[in-house]
């Protein structure tokens, strides 16, 4: 068995890109680029509340730093510097390794220095401090949506909470949505690209981590307006459409813009390769209401927005 610091360096150390001092002292030292601010996120996963403790490790090590830059690209952000703190029950070094393996996959693919963290004993969880950059004012905050803008959202919702219900046994899907749905719930795809494309033109964003429409609630309430959906979901109820409306982990991003730039957001979505779905609009009204037609016209009643961990 490795101590705390050869597993470090082993798993855990690795060159650095843009970093003054990375891993290995008391602290790490970075050089912000001139003219940006930096936005800065933390993010736990818990074996068991995140994630089943026989989830893959790879996909495990993918995830816990893709949910992180996910809030960078909530913020429209360019994601930079990552630190990782992990508490390990004991140390199995090819579950440590096959972990650090997709952990570094996704710094990799997003271009993040890995610049420190923190190795104990513990019940299984990860926790993940990561800071991007935007240019001075841009960032992309919850509370700048205003009446008649549009509500867009990226990908599509529910794949992540779909692939649950299966894992979970409360429904059968088939190839290819079976693979489709795991790959979301398993390997999301953090939607940086977009976050920093939305840069002037959203006028508030966020990731949906919870649920679509929990998700969306916080825009509402941060920016003190209400919403009405106009949604391609059946009136009767099913999975599929809960999932849709309510499922959390996708880490699509949900964003508003002012309807004069709706084809703008049209061609971003080409540019982009990603569908961008306009969902409804912003109105006056209480803020945080929100009024959900089915492609019916009908308003749905809404039981559940999302997950919540104390609801
Ligand atoms: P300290 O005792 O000063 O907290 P540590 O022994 O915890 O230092 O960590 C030594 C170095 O290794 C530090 O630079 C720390 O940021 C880094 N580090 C520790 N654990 C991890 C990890 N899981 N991933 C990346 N870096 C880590
Ligand atoms: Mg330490």
């Amino acid at each position: 068995m490795s101590s705390e610091f050869a597993l470090i360096d082993r798993y855990f150390r690795r060159p650095t890109k843009r970093t003054v001092l990375g891993v290995g002292d008391d602290g790490a030292i970075v050089r912000p680029t001139a003219g940006y601010e930096l936005v800065i996120s933390t993010d736990m996963l818990v074996a068991g509340t995140h994630f089943l403790p026989d989830t893959d490790p790879e996909n495990l090590g993918w995830k816990t730093l893709a949910v992180n830059v996910s809030d960078m690209a909530a913020m429209g952000a360019q994601p930079r510097w990552a630190l990782l703190a992990v508490a390990l029950p004991t140390a199995t070094e090819s579950w440590i390794s096959r972990f650090a393996t997709g952990f570094f996959a996704c710094a990799e693919q997003f271009d993040i220095d890995v610049i420190g963290g923190d190795t104990t004993r513990g019940p299984l969880n990860f926790c993940v401090t990561i800071c991007g950059e935007v240019p001075l004012g841009q960032s992309l905050l919850r509370s700048g949506a205003r009446r008649g803008d549009e509500i867009w959202v990226s990908g599509t919702p529910g794949r992540a909470a779909l692939g649950l219900a299966h894992l979970q046994e409360r429904i059968v899907l088939d190839e290819p949505a079976l693979s489709d749905c795991l790959t979301a719930l398993h390997h999301p795809q953090p939607r940086v690209a977009l976050g920093l494309a939305l840069q002037g033109i959203a006028t508030a964003a966020i990731d949906v981590s919870d649920g679509l429409l929990a998700d969306l609630g916080h825009i509402l309430e941060a920016s003190g307006v209400a919403a009405t959906l106009k949604l391609a979901v059946p009136p009767a109820p099913t999975l599929a459409r809960e999932c849709y409306l309510a499922g959390g982990d996708d880490y699509e991003l949900v964003f508003t813009t002012p309807a004069i730039r709706h084809a703008e957001v049209e061609a971003l979505a080409k540019t982009l390769a990603l569908p961008l779905t306009c969902l409804g609009s912003i109105q006056a009204g209480t803020p945080g209401q929100l009024t959900v037609l089915d492609s019916a016209g009908q308003p749905l009643e809404i039981t559940r927005r999302g997950y919540d961990h104390f609801g």
